[in-house]
């Protein structure tokens, strides 16, 4: 006997014959795009903001006092994801909550949760680097009038990339224990891990601009390099995201074989061949969704009804199904602020770590590497 969830998936590889089919256009608008604009703009100026708020930050203790002293933007330990997930390991190891950087693992916990609910809406809603880069390829294709398409035989090991980078760094956090991660993140190397990350991009030499600036033209001219070939937090991100019960799910019924949702789609899913898009690679950007002219054909929603309630048209199976853009955007505002206000109201959002040490710390943060102990 099939339970509900396994005849779903599978028909859902299954290409749908081409038939046609009136277009039954839809009612309202999608407004996907103009929501998941703002919430990109507002996560970026939000970086930007913990960003200058950083830089006055070190620079008060590296004028030894002389500038006025702001707290330290705890949100910026967002950039420090090893650190998160060292940090999360420590946690779930020893069940106390680790006193360096705990914001990063808060920060972590939150971005995989989102990514267990609402697909890898992390990367394509929320993440500054996958919005920067969104916008690069964007422009590249402004300018070329397109993208470079990657031939499918390169594609796929280059897609791997991020997942081996990613399976290293995990690795690496597995197979340390909690005491070696606990030593690790109280040493001077630990806690003035984002003094260091700060350092490496204001002493950036001739290779590391060079780096930097490939990755820029690379991303100008693939769509979405960066994310699609090497980010190991997006890898992650995507493997959370398969337990997601939201997916982009197309109706059969309504969809008139159009194909400008393949078209529309940056992770080139092909969204118009399947039922439901379970892979690792679509991000919730709704890009195809916002493309779609049929009504009720693609929508981000919970799997449908079956059958229609009281004899119903099949409209009616998708009621209460759909996550409407505003409920994608709240549910995420939720769950960041949410949980974020929760760790702050509980004490544990701040290193804690006395000024005095910071002042020891930071002016000469190049000077410490991993073995080196606080004095
Ligand atoms: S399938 Fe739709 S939601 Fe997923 S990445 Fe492609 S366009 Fe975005
Ligand atoms: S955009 Fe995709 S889902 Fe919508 S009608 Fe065309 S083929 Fe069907």
């Amino acid at each position: 006997m099939s339970t509900g969830a396994q005849s779903e998936a599978e028909v859902s590889d299954r290409p749908q014959p081409n038939r046609k089919k009136p277009l039954i256009r839809r009612v309202m608008p999608d407004r996907s795009q103009q929501f998941r604009r703002t919430v990109q703009f507002a996560f970026l100026g939000l970086n930007v903001w913990l960003a200058i708020e950083f830089l006055r930050w070190t620079s008060y203790f590296e004028s030894n006092g002389q500038t006025a002293y702001v707290e330290r933007p705890a949100g910026l330990d967002g950039w420090l994801p090893i650190a998160g997930l060292m940090n999360l390991k420590y946690f779930l190891v020893t069940r106390r909550f680790p006193t360096i950087h705990p914001s990063a693992m808060v920060l972590g916990v939150i971005f995989l949760l989102s990514s267990m609910l609402l697909k890898k809406t992390f990367c394509s809603w929320i993440c500054p680097v996958g919005t920067v880069s969104e916008y690069l390829w964007k422009l590249g294709r402004k300018f070329f009038r397109r993208n470079i398409k990657v031939p499918r035989w390169l594609d796929i090991p280059l897609r791997s990339l991020k997942y081996l980078l990613m399976a290293l760094f995990v690795f690496i956090v597995i197979s340390m224990s909690a005491e070696a991660l606990n030593d690790f993140m109280v040493a001077p190397f630990g806690i003035i891990a984002d003094v260091k990350m700060l350092n490496f991009f204001r002493e950036i030499g001739v290779i590391g601009v060079a780096v930097l600036a490939s990755l820029v033209i690379l991303s100008v001219v693939i769509q979405n390099f960066w994310c699609r070939f090497l980010c190991p937090y997006g890898a992650l991100m995507g493997i959370v995201s398969t337990v997601s019960p939201v997916k982009v799910r197309r109706d059969p019924d309504a969809c008139i074989d159009c194909g400008k949702c393949n078209k529309a789609c940056p992770a080139s899913l092909p969204v118009a061949q399947l039922l439901q898009i379970r892979s690792l690679e679509c991000t919730g950007c709704m890009q195809c969704v916002a493309s779609c002219p049929a009504q009720n054909a693609l929508q981000f929603s919970l799997p449908p009804r079956k059958v229609a309630p009281n004899g119903g048209t099949f409209a009616a199976r998708w009621r209460n199904r759909t996550l409407q853009p505003r409920m994608v955007a709240a549910a995420l505002a939720l769950i960041f602020f949410g949980l974020m206000g929760m760790a702050r109201a509980t004490g544990h959002w701040q290193t804690n770590v006395p000024r005095a040490v910071y002042m020891q710390l930071v002016p000469h943060a190049d000077d410490y590497g991993h073995q080196e102990s606080l004095h």
